[in-house]
């Protein structure tokens, strides 16, 4: 789906103070929460959005006395995308000296009221972080504004989705790699043979070497037969092909790159 870009004539956007310096590439883009409170009626009503929108250019032209609002694009709760600044000129919201190296993009959640992106949201954003891809040169990177600088911004629920790459809502195949399923807790005891051991974590680990592909009973008692695939796995993993399973085959089986 293309962006749906809202225009700054659109939107009601005010004349920018003077002229933009020129921003030719960037190494990627910085996401962004409002930091304020964002009335959850906004993802009922989009007018809702344009007002905060115009809202955020005013303090930020009127309080902090910058030449337009800071960010390069806003995203809402409707996947629609508001042009900020825009492609190739400088945001002013990543911080002093910080500007040069990413667009800036807010995401139009805070930290009372709406708190939570809805999907709408992380589509729109990552809409905008496509587009700079595309017709801005923004590199691969994706951050947030803490990255680098002592803020909260962009609060926990956006920068964790940051941290897990930023996928596509529904899918994993967002401009992140896809996530890795986490291990589960390890049992707390080695897995070996002989003798035979057996329990729930024994099938838990069998079950998960069979989604792998390896072909094994998942039937909870680990004999010869299991201890042979650990000992290939562990092999393929590089690590030391002891046939037990401790803590780093466990959290390999799970984690590791299924080749
Ligand atoms: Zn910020
Ligand atoms: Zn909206």
């Amino acid at each position: 789906m293309a962006i749906d870009l809202i225009s700054r004539t659109a939107w009601g956007a005010r004349s920018p103070r003077g002229s933009y310096t020129r921003l030719d590439s960037t190494r990627g883009v910085k996401v962004h929460y409002t930091g304020g409170r964002v009335d959850p009626r906004t993802v009922d009503e989009h007018d809702r959005c344009a007002a905060l929108v115009r809202s955020i250019q005013n303090s930020h032209m009127d309080g902090n006395g910058w030449m337009d609002i800071g960010y390069s694009f806003v995203a809402c709760s409707h996947r629609r995308v508001f042009e900020g600044r825009g492609l190739n000129r400088l945001p002013a919201a990543n911080g002093a000296g910080l500007n040069q190296g990413h667009y800036a993009v807010l995401g139009l959640v805070g930290n009372s009221g709406l708190v939570q992106p809805p999907d709408g949201m992380l589509h729109a954003i990552l809409d905008a972080i496509e587009h700079a891809r595309q017709n801005g040169r923004a590199g691969r990177e994706i951050k947030g504004h803490r990255d680098g600088y002592a803020t909260d911004c962009p609060g926990e629920p956006l920068y964790g989705w940051v941290r897990r790459g930023a996928p596509r809502p529904g899918q994993g195949d967002g401009p992140g790699e896809p996530e890795p399923p986490g291990a589960p807790p390890f049992p707390g005891r080695l897995l070996t043979y002989p003798p035979v051991t057996r329990g729930d974590d024994v099938r838990t680990w069998q079950a998960r070497m069979a989604e792998r592909g390896f072909e094994l009973d998942v039937d909870g008692a680990y004999g010869p037969a299991s201890r042979e695939v650990c000992r290939t796995f562990q092999r393929q993993q590089g690590i030391e092909d002891d046939g037990v399973v401790g803590p780093v085959t466990w959290r390999l089986t799970w984690e590791a790159p299924v080749t």
